[in-house]
């Protein structure tokens, strides 16, 4: 699997190769700069802004098959960063967690599989009627939001079930229907 930056010269190169011949490429050159600085630079920008740019000028893409297959490579390690930095931020259990249990991946509100996980947990608390009680007896629940890339609906995954936190309560089961 080739890192980011690998991938990103390998992109840049196969579109240089073909910069004479197909004047469209210079827009997608222009386009590409910017985001290829900051793979370079060591960041990892946002991979639909790269998605688009090969959406809007995928005839110039398909024309020549190593460009084709260098951007198929750059989404390939664009994959694997983005697992990376979910496995250093919410943990390395959460994505076996979720390759394991999670089985229906269409978003039930736009249809889309495009999924984004951010880099740390988040608590809801117990309501307290209005007042804002902290610390004490309250009630934290971790969880992991999941986000719909395309509209935003949003799973919540328990950090406890992911196997992040130990479980500190039972709670009750609510009977299976039958
Ligand atoms: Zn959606």
């Amino acid at each position: 699997m080739p890192d980011l930056v690998e991938a990103a010269m390998r992109l840049e190169g196969a579109v240089k190769k073909y910069l004479d011949e197909d004047p469209e490429l210079e827009a997608v050159m222009r386009r590409m700069e910017p985001l290829l600085k900051r793979i370079y630079d060591g960041d990892v920008p946002p991979q639909r802004v790269f998605e688009s740019i090969a959406s809007r000028h995928s005839e110039a893409f398909e024309k020549h098959d190593d460009l084709e297959e260098a951007f198929e490579a750059l989404d390939e390690a664009y994959d694997a960063a983005h697992l990376k930095q979910i496995r250093d931020s919410v943990g390395s259990r959460f994505v076996e967690h979720l390759d394991e249990k999670w089985t229906r991946r269409d978003c039930p509100a736009c249809g889309s599989r495009v999924w984004t996980v951010p880099k740390c947990l988040f608590e809801l608390r117990e309501y307290s009627g209005g007042a804002l009680v902290i610390g004490g007896d309250m009630n934290l629940f971790a969880v992991v939001p999941v986000v719909c890339e395309s509209c935003g609906y949003t799973h919540f995954f328990s950090a406890t079930r992911a196997g992040l936190q130990k479980a500190d309560a039972d709670w009750p089961r609510l009977p299976a229907r039958r």
